[in-house]
Parts: structure tokens; C-alpha cells; sequence
């Protein structure tokens, strides 16, 4: 592929792979969001859902960075998406290929069979779900870097507390059935629910 992406945002700690393209859509200035899915995926926004978990279409890697980025497939898998968190539940040879990717480089055909096979095996992503985030985190967020975004961890199934500030994960008004028509950069959705957020330490009885 000899053309780039004009930029591909710097992802931050623990940022998930879908808030680092709502980032890239912001700054992008593409109106449509079905034109810029379609610039930087390559295909329809139809596979956004997956990307808050997965690392889709890795194979356009060279596309999106230049190699002295220091951005690199195994970054992006194992910082950036849940792989790491449910890598002991895959079966064996969809383990063992991830492994590969991940220590090999991703190869020239791509591993999207592979994740595809992730995603067919994945029962996290349920009806009635939302991007979660922790009130704290956005906070400091906006301090450091003058904007928020999307964070991993709450985002996996059971993750009910911010470990760093014991927060209750709050639900966004960003649901996932709404990805395949819309994009929810953290920096807007936050922004709107910006009063009524304060920490609420999670209560045991
Ligand atoms: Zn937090």
C-alpha cells in the first residue's frame, strides 16, 4: 500500500483501538463518518463495534504509520485491545497465531481471519450496552493531554470500579448499537455529561 493515512493519532495509556479512531475521525475534519471509516478501515462501519475490543484490520498498518513511528502491530494488540485480558480463554491454535502475530510482526495477508475468529467467539458486546468510562479518568485526561478518551479497562465485561481512583464505571450515553451510524469520540460524549459526573465510590453491603 504506497499511499498513508495523512496522521494517525499517537494512542494514549490504555486507550482502546475504537478511541483512537474517533480521535483520528475528529481531527480528520471528515464530515461523514461512513467516509472516514471507509478511509481508515478500509471497509464499512460495520466492524466498528468490534474494534472497542479489537485490533481490526492490522494488515493496513504500513498505511496508517510509518515504521519509525515506533507504533507497531504488537503495540496495538497488547495496549490497546483486550487481547491480553482474554488470551487464556481462545482455544489453542487461535492463541497460538495471535502469539505469533504479536512476537512475528503481523504478516503482509494480515491476521483478520484470525480476529474475525475472536470476534465470532466474543459474548461480551450485549444489547443494551454503552462505553463506559470512570468520571476520574476523564478528569485527569483533560488536565494531561486537553482531552479524554476512551480507556480499555472499563470497557471489559465485570469491570465495575476504576482501580486507580475506586470509582464507579459510569455508562455513556454512547450505545453500541448506535456504531454503525454514528461515531462517539470520548472527547464530545464526555464532554456533554460533563456536570452530572462526579466519582461515586461503589458502595458494599
Ligand atoms: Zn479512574
Amino acid at each position: 500500500m504506497a499511499q498513508k493515512l495523512n496522521f494517525f493519532p499517537t494512542p494514549y495509556p490504555d486507550e482502546c483501538f475504537y478511541s483512537i479512531f474517533c480521535r483520528y475521525y475528529v481531527r480528520s475534519g471528515i464530515s461523514s463518518p461512513m467516509a472516514a471509516t471507509k478511509l481508515f478501515f478500509g471497509c464499512d462501519r460495520s466492524l466498528l463495534v468490534s474494534t472497542v475490543y479489537f485490533p481490526r484490520k492490522l494488515e493496513r498498518l504500513d498505511y496508517w504509520v510509518n515504521p519509525d513511528s515506533g507504533i507497531t502491530g504488537r503495540q496495538l494488540i497488547c495496549e490497546h485491545t483486550a487481547y491480553p485480558y482474554h488470551s487464556i480463554s481462545y482455544v489453542n491454535d487461535i492463541y497460538q497465531q495471535m502469539e505469533e502475530a504479536i512476537q512475528d510482526g503481523i504478516p503482509e495477508n494480515g491476521i483478520e481471519n484470525l480476529i474475525r475468529r475472536m470476534v465470532g467467539k466474543c459474548k461480551y458486546v450485549s444489547a443494551g450496552q454503552y462505553l463506559r468510562y470512570c468520571p476520574e479518568c476523564a478528569k485527569e485526561d483533560i488536565k494531561k493531554y486537553g482531552e479524554t478518551y476512551w480507556h480499555r479497562l472499563p470497557q471489559l465485561p465485570g469491570v465495575k470500579i476504576c482501580p486507580k481512583h475506586g470509582c464507579s464505571v459510569k455508562n455513556s450515553s454512547a450505545p453500541f448499537e448506535g456504531m454503525r451510524v454514528r461515531i462517539y469520540p470520548a472527547s464530545y460524549i464526555l464532554r456533554q455529561m460533563e456536570d452530572r459526573t462526579g466519582c461515586q465510590k461503589l458502595q458494599y453491603k
